[in-house]
């Protein structure tokens, strides 16, 4: 690469630089670092609306250093399936050399698994078009000011679920588990993983495998966001450790639909200590409100999860 007068060159494997605003501490953008990092420069990205394109690409500007596009909010899967079928086309007419094109669509929780979950859905059936959907979760809606969301988990403070006396407006749900729905109802998705930007030679693993097996994949990834959360952006690593720690979040794939935990996960899976849920909740502002009832409850259906659960949330024990 020919140097440029007056810019400094990033080493040549960082293809998501500087010149993006997202906050301190975001552990979403971290993730896509370690996303450009796996993938290399013959890749294309598809952003769909959310942080990771609004504060990334504002005013002309952007960190990315690799082809990307921006799509709509609902849009990734529809993105990955069009780009990828696209380059099909173009291949086989001879308009482009005929050789692997990594095609990744990110998308965060609210575009993911509330509006984009029908299009994610219908890509994963193709097998005969490669791509990753990447869906990076802030459990918000956090680019529009942090309102719940269908990841939002069980009793945490939004602009929408907010907590006190009004406990009708409290978020009261469980998580959605996209993962383990992606996992268990597409049969032509050879692939679904889970990660988070704290485990991240896991996390590159787990991305670059999704690009090598074949067929539409899909890795939902639990982004610590200290704006939405409430935490100290000098937190962020030691959150996303907690949180698996506590096996709030299990790291985990299904390749071919079988599944293997991996880290501290495979360690908990095989018997290991989990540490309290109280040591993650407590250190996040979105459940300051939490009385110890609360945080049972919480610590009830993390042990459920681990106890009943083959794929978590999704495949029992016994139905296997
Ligand atoms: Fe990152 Fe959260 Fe800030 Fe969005 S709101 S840029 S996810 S820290
Ligand atoms: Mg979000």
């Amino acid at each position: 690469m020919e140097q440029i007068k007056g810019i400094k060159m990033a080493p040549i494997n960082e293809y998501y630089m500087s010149g993006h605003r997202t906050c301190q501490g975001c552990e979403a953008a971290l993730a896509m670092r370690l996303i450009a990092k796996a993938i290399g420069p013959r890749s294309v990205v598809l952003g769909s609306t959310g942080c990771m394109y609004v504060a990334n690409t504002s005013y002309y500007t952007t960190p990315w250093a690799i082809p990307w596009m921006h799509t709509q909010l609902g849009s990734a899967g529809s993105a990955a399936l069009g780009t990828t079928a696209g380059f099909k086309s173009l291949m086989r007419k001879g308009k482009l050399k005929d050789e692997p094109i990594n095609v990744v669509a990110i998308c965060g929780d609210g575009g993911g698994a509330d509006m984009g979950l029908s299009a994610i859905s219908a890509t994963l059936t193709y097998a005969q078009y490669n791509s990753l959907i990447f869906m990076y979760d802030n459990e918000s809606y956090a680019n529009t000011g942090i309102q719940a969301s269908g990841t939002t988990p069980w009793g945490a403070n939004t602009r929408f679920s907010p907590p006190g006396t009004c406990h009708h407006i409290m978020q009261t749900r469980l998580k959605k588990n996209m993962a383990g729905m992606m996992a268990a109802g597409h049969p032509e998705c050879k692939y679904v993983a889970t990660v988070c930007p704290s485990f991240a030679v896991d996390m590159i693993n787990k991305i670059r495998k999704a690009l090598t097996i074949g067929g539409p994949t899909f890795i939902h990834c639990l982004a610590p966001c200290p704006k939405g959360w409430g935490f100290s952006p000098s937190l962020s690593h030691e959150i996303g450790i907690l949180a698996v720690e506590t096996g709030i979040w299990p790291l985990y794939e299904v390749e071919h639909g079988k599944v293997q935990f991996y880290g501290k996960s495979k360690g908990i899976a095989e018997g290991g200590r989990r540490k309290p849920v109280q040591e993650y909740l407590e250190k996040q502002d979105r459940f300051a409100h939490f009385i110890a009832e609360d945080v049972s409850f919480v610590q009830t259906k993390v042990d459920e999860m681990w106890q009943k659960w083959l794929i978590p949330g999704v495949i029992p024990f016994k139905e296997a």
